[in-house]
């Protein structure tokens, strides 16, 4: 028998499609009357359009969110929050927007409805990411978790084919790890194995029609699931190694959690056998890690992190903070094997039997 400890986060969760109708109740329940909604620039027709529905309780729309949550960006926004003097924040979109709002809430206590439109799972965590003279500091606190959570499938009919792949291979980066995070539990590895198994199966069915209604509620309801993972467990070297790259090298989020994901597990594969056999289950493979790098593959999501952007003269220094600040991990990290990691997701490598 194996001792745990199990923490269960305080969110409401509202799930369905069509379930954005409801912000104008939850907003209520939280007994607030004023709320400013945020999005990234691309999706500010969206978030126009919901604060025409919700009326006077939309005082302001801050339609400027971008990627890794920088600090000038969170400065303009609370003007904006100040302004209009809003009681609550209401962010729609992926993690960027999702960022903004937590950013927002560390600093004004102000309450959330996160209604996201990825997979990236940031509304399901108390852990915020925020850039501030090119450095990415990341931090855990309930003070950022949203209060609710409204996941409306019909929103993410229109993420983009290549996003919606990334995005899922992100969240199923983090219930990957959660199967071996140091504080793994029975009833968040149970969790990850559902949303492991959803995702898998979804995202093949959304690139041919991305409009599948069931694949994209297949795929939200695993995002939810592994983003739950991702707020509950601690993560360990795929996390660290993405969390360099983006950090560091300005690499796009999702896209890089694809690329790292097959080979991060390959190294740590012997050191976890009861999380390969749950995952060789999940996938129907014998060998996961070349699975996942091959699903990205066949899927038409970049393999190597050249295609993205990353110079070959940056490895060093990529392994250089992935060896010298590590998280925990089940296995040892050693500074040949985080550079064969680094070169092999550089490269494009497919992972050898793992
Ligand atoms: P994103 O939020 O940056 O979105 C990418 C682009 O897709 C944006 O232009 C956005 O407007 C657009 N988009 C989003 N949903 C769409 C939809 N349904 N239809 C059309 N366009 C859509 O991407 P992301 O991968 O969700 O988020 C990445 C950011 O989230 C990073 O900064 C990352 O660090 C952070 N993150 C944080 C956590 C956490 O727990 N703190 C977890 C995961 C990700």
């Amino acid at each position: 028998m194996k001792s745990f400890v199990y923490e269960a986060l305080p969110s409401r969760v509202v799930f369905g499609n069509g379930a954005i109708e409801s912000v104008g109740d939850e907003v209520a329940r939280l007994g607030c009357k004023r709320a400013i909604v945020l999005s990234t620039p691309e999706q500010q027709g969206s978030a126009r359009k919901l604060a025409s529905q919700l009326g006077t309780v939309a005082v302001g729309v801050f339609p400027h969110a971008i990627m890794h949550t920088p600090v000038e960006v969170t400065a303009r926004a609370l003007e904006a929050v100040n302004e209009v003097r809003a009681d609550c924040l209401i962010s729609l979109g992926g993690g960027s927007t999702i960022g903004l709002g937590k950013a927002i809430a560390l600093r004004t206590d102000l309450p959330q409805i996160a209604i996201p439109t990825t997979y990236a799972g940031s509304e399901a965590t108390p852990i915020l990411g925020e850039t501030e003279g090119g450095v990415k500091r990341t931090q855990r606190t309930f003070k950022v978790l949203p209060e609710v959570v409204i996941y409306d499938v019909s929103l993410t009919l229109t993420l983009p084919k290549g996003l919606s792949v990334t995005s899922g291979i992100n969240a199923i980066a983090h219930a990957v790890e959660a199967l071996y995070a140091k504080d793994a539990n029975p009833v968040i590895s149970a969790l990850a194995t559902q949303g492991i198994t959803a995702l898998a199966k979804a995202l093949p069915t959304i690139t041919e029609d991305a409009a599948n209604e069931e694949a994209r509620a297949s795929a939200l309801f695993g995002a939810w699931a592994c983003g739950t993972c991702l707020g509950s467990v601690g993560m360990s070297l795929h996390h660290k190694l993405c969390h360099v790259l983006g950090g560091t090298f300005d690499l796009p989020h999702a896209e890089t959690h694809t690329i790292v994901l097959p080979h991060a597990l390959a190294y740590n594969a012997s050191a976890v056998p009861e999380a390969m056999a749950i995952l060789r289950e999940a996938l129907g493979t014998s060998e996961p890690a070349a699975f996942l790098f091959d699903l990205a593959a066949r899927l038409g999501a970049p393999v190597a992190l050249q295609q993205i952007g990353m110079l070959e003269q940056s490895l060093p220094r990529a392994v250089d903070i992935a060896v010298g600040f590590p998280y925990w991990n089940p296995r040892s990290i050693e500074r040949k094997g985080i550079e064969a990691v680094l070169a092999d997701a550089f490269h494009g490598r497919r992972p050898k039997a793992a």
